[in-house]
């Protein structure tokens, strides 16, 4: 496969083309298609290296895609290949991708990520990120930086929506204020493919394609989705081991029990319960925790 330095990759070139791009140092799979005058759309996954069900999804929405499109599609399936050598959320130097936007140049992720970002992402009119979470499950759903964002977020089809308010450092609201409109989809957990969401997202995916005018084909009206605003995320205080109560998509009273935790000192199992109502977004899945592990994330 042909080698392009980031500064020599053209975009527009007609067809799909395959190449590993150099950028800081790295080789990083990207796929470019290009035809026609339509919108740009750029998909990115692996940020975070024990996140997997996004590369997966790429890999296959690269293969499934269309040569002849209206518009340029993107595909870089895992941008951070340190971390995904190691299987970890971060690479040897321990920065976390996803805090290190627009500007952090002083560490290898911080180069890697930002050379991409302004190359690359910020010269297209949508972002899509995928994730999926470390020790614990997310219900598949898309996160929109703003209110107005959801009108296109939906297309992707996920019956969960969270308008999350900025935070420093994530790629998705850093590009945003910049006029390019960023999705981030969690689908799943760390450490696992899950073929049923993976096809999820990929449908997912390809409707908004075609919503777009991209891709041909009709595309899907969303049925119905819940709205979130915030999260809450109850931790543990104790090492030991925990059996969580509930599952994704419960919806839960404040006060209901959550969680048993079986503590490393001898004693009655410690009953967690929930400081709030809502519906559960991500549960653990590893039954280690010590003190300030998250135990679920609860939408609201
Ligand atoms: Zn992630």
């Amino acid at each position: 496969m042909r080698t392009v330095k980031i500064d020599e990759l053209d975009f527009f070139i007609h067809g799909k083309n395959h190449y590993l791009l150099e950028v800081a140092g790295e080789r990083l799979p990207i796929t470019t298609i290009s035809g026609g005058s339509g919108e740009r759309i750029c998909f990115t996954a692996g940020q975070h290296g024990n996140e997997w069900n996004g590369i997966r999804t790429l890999l296959l929405l690269r293969e499934k895609l269309p040569e002849k499109i209206n518009g340029t599609i993107i595909i870089l399936p895992t941008i951070n290949p340190p971390a995904f050598l190691l299987k970890q959320r971060t690479g040897p130097d321990g920065i976390d991708m996803n805090r290190i936007y627009p500007d952090h140049m002083e560490s290898n992720t911080g180069r890697l990520g930002n050379l991409l970002y302004s190359k690359i992402f910020e010269k297209h009119d949508y972002l899509i990120d995928i994730h999926s979470g470390g020790p614990g499950t997310f219900i598949p759903h898309v996160r929109v930086p703003k209110e107005e964002d959801v009108h296109y977020g939906r297309y992707f089809l996920f019956e969960h929506i969270w308008v999350r308010l900025e935070k420093e450092g994530l790629i998705a609201p850093t590009i945003r204020k910049l006029g390019v409109r960023s999705c981030t989809i969690e689908i799943g957990g760390g450490r696992r493919v899950e073929i049923e969401i993976v096809e999820k997202c990929l449908h997912g995916l390809l409707n908004f394609l075609k919503k777009r005018g991209v891709i041909p084909g009709h595309f899907r009206e969303p049925g119905n989705y819940e709205i979130y605003h915030n999260r809450v995320i109850p931790k543990v205080e104790h090492m030991g081991f925990l059996k969580v109560a509930v599952k994704l998509g419960d919806k839960v009273e404040k006060g209901q029990v959550i969680a048993m935790l079986k503590r490393f000192e001898p004693g009655d199992e410690k009953i967690l319960t929930s400081p709030c109502e809502g519906t559960v977004g991500y549960v653990r899945r590893e039954a280690a925790v010590v003190p300030g592990d998250s135990v679920i994330h609860i939408f609201t």
